[in-house]
Formats: structure tokens, sequence, C-alpha cells
């Protein structure tokens, strides 16, 4: 079973991920892609969403796609989440499964700085896929990692982020379509985002 790891904050979830993971299971032919929202990412500071009402978003936005799971992989650990711990634990559990990487430009340019990469890299392929606003130009990646990628140019590229929603949302503006409809209910009952 071809499993890809698709880590992210999601606060919250909105359709560049979908898109993204959606070329990335067909372009690869994944069997699945597990949606791992991380309770304390390394590189983002500030004030974040609950995990568990990230999680619930990304569960509804998932729900209706046959090969779309999310995992409660990183919520349980207290600590930095480090994408390497995680594989480790995922690949005790499911020694079946291959895994690999699912992440956007930004942090396939990241990827250098990642805590104990060497151990990431001798475990998972990446697959990397095109984002607005990040130049990923195969020969700035260091060879160690681009030995590891599988960089998939998708036709669909959807410049959106998860801060753009928030800052529209606290300014009062409309998030629908941003965000798949099921996640963006789940906010409004939630008041998740809203004007402060
Ligand atoms: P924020 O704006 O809060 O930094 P974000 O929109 O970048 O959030 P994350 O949850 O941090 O969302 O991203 C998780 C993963 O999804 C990362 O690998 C990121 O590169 C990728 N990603 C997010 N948005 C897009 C997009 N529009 N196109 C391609 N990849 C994306």
């Amino acid at each position: 079973m071809k499993t890809g790891i698709f880590g992210g904050t999601f606060d919250p979830v909105h359709i560049g991920h979908l898109i993204m993971a959606e070329q990335a299971r067909e372009a690869v032919g994944l069997d699945e892609v597990w949606f791992v929202p991380a309770k304390n990412p390394p590189h983002k500071k500030g004030d974040r969403t609950s995990v568990e009402h990230r999680f619930a978003m990304v569960q509804r936005a998932v729900q209706s796609h046959p090969h779309f799971r999310v995992s409660r992989a990183e919520m349980d650990r207290e600590g930095p989440s480090y994408t390497v711990d995680t594989i480790e634990s995922l690949t005790r559990l499911h020694p079946e499964r291959e895994f690999s990487l699912i992440m956007g430009a930004d942090m396939v340019l990241d990827l250098p700085h990642w805590h104990r990469i060497g151990d990431l890299l001798a475990q998972v392929g990446v697959i990397g896929l095109l984002r607005p606003g990040y130049l990923l130009e195969e020969r700035q990646i260091p060879l160690k990692i681009r030995r590891c990628l599988t960089l998939v140019k998708e036709k669909v590229q959807v410049e959106v982020s998860s801060t753009l929603i928030r800052d529209h949302r606290r300014a009062g503006g409309s998030v629908r379509y941003l965000v798949p409809e099921p996640a963006r209910l789940y906010m409004e009952e939630n008041h998740l985002y809203e004007p402060r």
C-alpha cells in the first residue's frame, strides 16, 4: 500500500491542500493520503487554533474522498512534532505500508533544516509540488534531497494559504469555496477565526 503522508498545520485546511494532495495521489499512484495535523509544528511560532479543532476541520474536509484519511499520529505526543519521529512510529505500526511525504515547494526548500533529515530520507521518499510564490529550481536543491525527490509539476496551482484565510475571515470576509464547505460550517459553528 503506497501511502502519502501529508503533514501540516492546517490552521485551517483549504482547497490548496486538497487540490495538491489529489494531484500528488494521481501523479504517483498512491493508494491513500493521510493528512497529519501537527500539534506543535517546529517551524511555526505564534498562536494556533487547538489541534482538536484543526483535526476536526481536516476530518470534515476529507470525509467524502475514499482515499483520503486524517491521522492523529502527531496529536498525542508532547514536544515539537518532528516528522522523523512520526515516520518511525507509523512504520512500526504499519510495516506493510510504503510511506512517502507530500509537501509544497516552500517545505521542500526548508527540508535541509529538518531535524535528523538524513535519518528521515533514509526511510521515505519525498513528493514535492509546486506552489505559487516559491521558486523551486532543481539545481537549488541539495543532492541528498534531490535523490529522494519526485517533483510533481502539477497542472493546477492554487494561490491560497491558511494565513490568507485567517486574515480574511478576521477582517469579516467570506471564505466560502476557499475552505471545503463541511470544514467551513465547523469553523462557523465554533466561532473560529472571527473578528476579535
Ligand atoms: P500558513 O499560511 O499558516 O503558513 P499554509 O497554507 O502554508 O499555512 P500548512 O498547513 O502550513 O498551510 O501547509 C501544509 C502543507 O501544504 C505544506 O507542505 C505546504 O507546502 C502545502 N501547501 C499549503 N498550501 C498550498 C498551496 N496553495 N499549494 C501547494 N502546496 C500548499
